[in-house]
């Protein structure tokens, strides 16, 4: 009888894997045709490697993918560099993505790897003397995530909006769970969130020196239509020194970076 069990959880297992490896490519359209592999999204190629992934989990081994045209999904997991996940409305966090967290003080976590740059970014502001500079919003989890995107929508909606418009003006700064750079661990809101921010002499001091620590001011207010984000001066993102200063000196916001180097990986 017991063996018999144990055979029954086998199979229900085995079909539950099945399943759920099915589902995972329904969301991906990919059209590939021999040795052409094509974008639909946007008509870009994109790498053997990465239809090989797509390919790897289709169930019955079929040759031809459908990309999602509304939802494209961008090829970064070509980049194999945990500064650069890129995390924004298209792009969720990825489910493999290991977050390992150091404490700031009793309240505020940072990716365990970039926390000593952070400390190092504040304590030479302090030594600037440029007024007070706090990490005032770092690491959130999904579910604080969460909360925060309905708390918001409810504010709106006590302000007599209907859910559709409360969600929307939402959107506009509050990032729904997983699609927010706070859920990696990577990004640092500072002091208030209030552009005033932008007047004063910290921020004028990160403009010039974030870099030098490996952040870069992740929402500019020229690139708006690229990150659909409106401008937030608060808000800084880890990418590790190199590419900090790379993506300034090509004037690139995070998004075009990821596409420069994909486009000259391969
Ligand atoms: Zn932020």
């Amino acid at each position: 009888m017991k063996s018999f069990l144990r055979i029954i959880c086998v199979i229900i297992i085995c079909v539950a894997i099945f399943v759920f490896s099915g589902m995972r490519i329904k969301d991906i359209d990919i059209i590939t045709n021999e040795n052409t592999f094509f974008n639909v999204a946007n008509n870009e190629n994109i790498s053997k490697e990465a239809i090989d992934n797509i390919n790897n989990n289709i169930v019955e081994g079929n040759s031809i993918i459908l990309l999602n045209v509304e939802n494209p999904i961008k090829t970064n997991q070509q980049i194999n560099d945990w500064r650069l996940v890129l995390v924004n409305l298209e792009n969720p966090i990825p489910e493999n993505f290991q977050i390992e967290l150091a404490n700031i003080d009793s309240s505020r976590q940072f990716d365990a790897r970039a926390i000593d740059e952070l400390n190092a970014l504040l304590k030479a502001a302090k030594a600037a003397k440029v007024g007070d500079l706090w990490a005032q919003s770092t690491y959130r989890s999904a579910e604080k995530q969460e909360e925060i995107f309905n708390n918001k929508i409810n504010e709106y909606m006590k302000m007599g909006k209907t859910r559709e418009e409360a969600e929307e003006l939402t959107r506009k700064y509050i990032n729904e769970s997983n699609t927010s750079e706070h859920n990696l661990g990577l990004a640092v809101d500072f002091n208030y969130i209030n552009r005033d921010f932008e007047k004063s002499k910290a921020f004028t001091w990160l403009n010039e020196n974030a870099e030098k620590y490996g952040f870069i001011l992740r929402y500019r207010k020229d690139k708006v239509d690229i990150t659909k984000v409106n401008y937030e001066p608060w808000h800084w993102r880890y990418v590790g020194v190199e590419h900090a200063q790379k993506i300034n000196e090509l004037d690139m916001c995070l998004e075009e970076y990821v596409e420069f180097l994909e486009n000259n990986n391969s």
